[in-house]
């Protein structure tokens, strides 16, 4: 069976040859149908994330079971279509414990791949860029009837982690205003979540026209042209004094701080764009006397996951639109090319 592999950052992936993954009791083996390519995943292959190399990238995984692992017999079954919604938890923490899984700080590393030769690749986050994995099955959720095997590869992470950052990060309420600086991937769905829960208005910024235009789409009521504008002061006059629910969906310093800065008194700034290592340096430490709270979110937790696939089958939410291109598996470096260069809303690497 065959993976690609990054095997130095700023390297195109190579499509190589691997055994097929031997599932233990707890595991289920996962014929891949679609994996989504996400920024996280171009972030690693620009060095720009921690992986150990060479590494299969990959974390938007759909697919059928294909094997199942003893503890799972009865509730899994070969040929399920099923989405990986979760990270690799240790199950002994408290945070592991108290449901936030997505919090556990001393994750195992999941198995590596292995070559015909012995050799091994290692695997990033869940290393969904292959024909077959395995992978604990407290992973795994199967997905509801009705709901596109391949569309819903975005689901889990994109979509989950933005139902994540306005449920539980923004606790939004209806009638809460709100502000979303970056309308990619993760923008577009705290936007559309942000309609779900009755926010208003919904303000979009982003530098880019055609991502303003897909906000409009996905439920932003106002747009800020963050080429043409200060996003803080025009997010101030839309609101009158700041918003009261803001959030940043870049992973940028910059836009990081604009959002506590645009955070109206008593409100709340989620941080949804992961800033690891990077230094913040707030412009105005005066949000400590506004009492304004800065948050953010760490992927999704199990119960999000639940929630949000009821959510796609009861078609409250758009995922179809958001998958706006898919790519045969050979040309998985396109995709990492669009991607980055902004020419798709989501794109999704299909196998099989
Ligand atoms: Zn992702
Ligand atoms: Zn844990």
């Amino acid at each position: 069976m065959k993976a690609a592999v990054l095997h130095t950052a700023h390297s195109p992936l190579v499509i190589e040859e691997f055994n097929m993954p031997i599932i233990d009791a707890d595991d289920l083996l996962i014929q891949v149908a679609a994996c989504g390519m996400c920024h996280t995943d171009i972030k690693v292959q620009e060095g720009e994330l921690p992986a150990r190399l060479p590494a299969v990238l990959g974390h938007e995984v759909t697919g059928l079971v294909a094997g199942v692992g003893k503890s799972h017999v009865g509730f899994f079954k070969e040929g399920d279509r099923v989405t990986i919604g979760m990270r690799y938890r240790c199950g002994r923490c408290k945070h592991c414990i108290s449901g936030h899984e997505n919090r556990c700080q001393t994750p195992p590393p999941g198995k590596g791949f292995i070559r015909p030769d012995g050799t091994e690749a290692n695997r990033w986050n869940l290393g969904g860029f292959t024909q077959y994995m395995s992978i604990p099955g407290y992973m795994v959720y199967k997905l509801p009837d009705g709901v596109d095997i391949q569309e819903a590869s975005v689901v889990g992470c994109r979509v989950t982690t933005a139902y994540n950052a306005v449920k539980n990060g923004g606790k939004i309420a209806p009638g809460e205003s709100a502000l979303v600086i970056g309308c990619g991937g993760i923008g577009l769905n705290v936007i559309q979540f942000l309609r779900l829960f009755g926010a208003y208005p919904i303000i979009a910024a982003d530098i880019s026209q055609s991502k303003l235009d897909a906000a409009k789409k996905f439920g932003a009521t106002h747009t800020i042209d963050a080429s043409k504008e200060d996003t803080v002061e025009a997010a101030k006059e839309l609101t009158k004094g700041g918003a009261d629910k803001t959030f940043e969906a870049i992973g940028n310093p910059v836009t990081a701080d604009q959002i506590v800065r645009a955070t109206r008194a008593g409100g709340t700034a989620t941080i949804v764009g992961a800033l690891i290592g990077q230094q913040l340096l707030l412009k105005d430490a005066g949000f400590a006397f506004r009492e304004v709270t800065i948050t953010g979110v760490a992927a999704r937790r199990t119960t999000d996951v639940i929630e949000v696939l009821d959510i796609v089958q009861q078609g409250r939410i758009d995922v179809s639109s958001l998958v706006t291109k898919r790519y045969a598996f050979e040309d998985i470096n396109t995709a990492i090319d669009d991607v980055n260069q902004g020419n798709v809303l989501m794109g999704t690497v299909i196998w099989n």
